[in-house]
C-alpha cells in the first residue's frame, strides 16, 4: 500500500510525526444504527476520542448534530493479517513500528428516531457505513432498519455490519442474532456486507473490523478535474465578543468535499446565500461570493488545498454575522458560476417505501397527496416542501426553503408520522 501524503499540508515531512499529523482523512465512514447500540463507543475505540469533544466550536453543534472524528488504520509489515492492522503506530502483537494505510474520518450519526433529519445529512457525505448492530437485542430494531434504508435513498453502497456487545451474550444467543441479521438484510444493499462480531468495549475484533473496512471500502476514486462543490454541514462565528474591528476574523463554512479540491485563495460561491427582500414582501436568495482564506482539515491541521475526505473548515472574508450559529447548513460551495441552480420548486420522479420502518410498528406509507407537506433532504440540505401537483409518480412540490438542486440529485423524502419525520421514500430530481 502507497503511504499516504496529502500534498495539501502546509508543513509537510519534518519528521515522520508532523508528516503524519498533518495529513487529511480520505475517506468518511459513517456510523449507522439504532441509538445505544455502540456507534459512539465504537469511534472512541477506533479513534481514542469520544466523537464530540474534537474542539470547542465543533463540539457546540456537532454533539446534537453529527460526531466527528479521525483515525489513522494501520498494517504491521511484520504479523499476518487480522492481527497486522490496528489503529496505534507500535504494533500491538510483535513491537514492530505500523504503516499508515489511510486516514478515515468518522461521522457518527445520532441513532435516536427524532433525530432523522441529521442522519441524513450525515449519509450525504458518506464514503461508506459501519451498521451497528447490538447482539443483546432482538434484530431489527427501527433505526437499524430506518438508518439502512437512507443508507440505500442516498447509494451508500459500501457496508460493513458490526455485531457489537458480543460479550453479553452466550455463543448459541450470538448465533442466532447472527441468522436474524442474515435475514435481516436479504435482498437490502448490504445482503453481502460482511458481519463482524465485536465488542466496542472491550475492544475485541477490531483488528478483524478494519480488516473488513480495508477490504469491502477502499477510497473511491476522486476526479480532481471536477468542479469543486462542498456540503456545508456547519457554520461559525468564530469571534470572541469583544474582538477589535481590524482583528475580526471572517466566517467559516464547516463541511465535506464531495468533488472536486479548493485551494485557499480563491474565489468562491455559497448557494443558496442569503434571503434578500428585494422587493416589498417578495424574497429571493442572493448567492454569495467571497475568498478563501485558509483552510484546515478538522478544526486543527492547516491545508493549501483540500480534497473529499472529512470534515474541512472553510475561511472566508465574509461578514461573520452571515455564518453564525450554523446559519449556512444546507448551502453548497463551488467555483462561481459552476453550482447547481437555486430552486423553490422540485419536480421530483417518487419512489415510496412499502412501510416506514423507523417505528416498532411499521407504518403503511400511503399515496402522497396534492396539499401534503414533506420534508426532503439534498444533500446536506432539509426543507419542507407542500405537494402541488402529482401525475404518473411524478409530484410537483413548492418549497418553504429554497435548496441548491439540479437533475439528477435524490431528495430523501420523509413524512410526518405520529408527530415525527419517519423516511417514506425518495425521489430523483427532474
Ligand atoms: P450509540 O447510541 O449507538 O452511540 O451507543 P453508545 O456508544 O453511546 O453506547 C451505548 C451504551 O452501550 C453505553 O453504555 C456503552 O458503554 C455500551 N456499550 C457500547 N459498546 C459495548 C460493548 O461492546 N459491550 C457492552 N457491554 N456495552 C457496550
Ligand atoms: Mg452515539
Ligand atoms: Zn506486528
Amino acid at each position: 500500500m502507497p503511504r499516504n501524503t496529502q500534498k495539501g499540508a502546509k508543513n509537510p515531512s519534518k519528521g515522520e510525526k508532523e508528516e503524519e499529523v498533518l495529513i487529511q482523512a480520505e475517506f468518511d465512514l459513517g456510523l449507522i444504527g439504532h441509538v445505544d447500540h455502540g456507534k459512539s463507543t465504537l469511534v472512541k475505540a477506533l479513534s481514542g476520542k469520544f466523537p464530540d469533544t474534537h474542539s470547542e466550536e465543533l463540539r457546540r453543534g456537532i454533539s446534537i448534530r453529527l460526531g466527528y472524528a479521525i483515525a489513522d488504520f494501520r498494517k504491521c509489515p511484520d504479523c499476518e493479517p487480522p492481527q497486522c492492522y490496528t489503529t496505534s503506530k507500535t504494533c500491538p502483537n510483535c513491537g514492530s513500528e505500523s504503516e499508515l494505510l489511510r486516514r478515515i474520518s468518522f461521522v457518527d450519526c445520532p441513532g435516536h428516531e427524532i433525530l432523522m433529519a441529521t442522519m441524513l445529512s450525515g449519509a450525504a457525505i458518506m464514503d461508506g457505513a459501519i451498521l451497528v448492530i447490538a447482539t443483546n437485542e432482538d434484530c431489527p430494531q427501527p433505526q437499524t432498519k430506518e438508518h439502512l434504508a437512507a443508507t440505500e435513498v442516498v447509494k451508500v453502497d459500501r457496508i460493513v455490519i458490526a455485531q457489537n456487545k458480543i460479550e453479553l451474550v452466550s455463543e448459541e444467543e450470538d448465533l442466532k442474532n447472527y441468522e436474524n441479521i442474515k435475514s435481516f438484510v436479504k435482498g437490502s444493499s448490504a445482503e453481502d456486507a460482511p458481519i463482524i462480531p465485536i465488542s466496542a468495549m472491550h475492544k475485541a475484533n477490531l483488528d478483524v473490523l478494519i480488516q473488513a473496512i480495508e477490504e469491502k471500502m477502499p477510497t473511491p476514486k476522486r476526479d480532481s478535474s471536477l468542479p469543486a462543490r462542498m456540503y456545508v454541514a456547519r457554520s461559525f462565528e468564530v469571534n470572541k465578543p469583544g474582538t477589535r474591528p481590524k482583528d475580526l476574523m471572517g466566517g467559516v463554512l464547516g463541511g465535506s468535499i464531495v468533488q472536486g479540491e479548493l485551494h485557499v485563495g480563491e474565489e468562491i460561491e455559497i448557494k443558496p446565500g442569503v434571503r434578500k427582500e428585494i422587493k416589498s414582501g417578495k424574497f429571493e436568495y442572493v448567492p454569495l461570493i467571497t475568498e478563501i482564506t485558509s483552510l484546515s482539515a478538522g478544526p486543527k491541521i492547516p491545508l493549501e488545498i483540500a480534497k473529499p475526505g472529512g470534515l474541512i473548515g472553510v475561511g472566508t472574508k465574509l461578514d461573520p454575522f452571515l455564518t453564525k450559529s450554523d446559519s449556512m447548513v444546507g448551502s453548497v460551495v463551488g467555483k462561481p458560476d459552476t453550482l447547481p441552480p437555486t430552486v423553490d420548486e422540485l419536480n421530483l420522479e417518487v419512489t415510496l417505501m412499502e412501510r416506514a420502518v423507523g417505528t416498532a410498528e411499521e407504518i403503511e406509507v400511503k399515496k402522497i397527496k396534492i396539499g401534503e407537506k414533506l420534508m426532503l433532504n439534498v444533500g446536506t440540505a432539509a426543507t419542507v416542501g407542500t405537494i402541488t401537483g402529482i401525475r404518473d409518480g411524478e409530484a410537483q412540490i413548492k418549497l418553504s426553503r429554497s435548496i441548491v438542486g439540479e437533475k439528477g440529485m435524490k431528495a430523501a423524502i420523509s413524512r410526518l408520522l405520529k408527530r415525527r419525520w419517519r423516511l417514506v421514500g425518495y425521489g430523483n430530481i427532474l
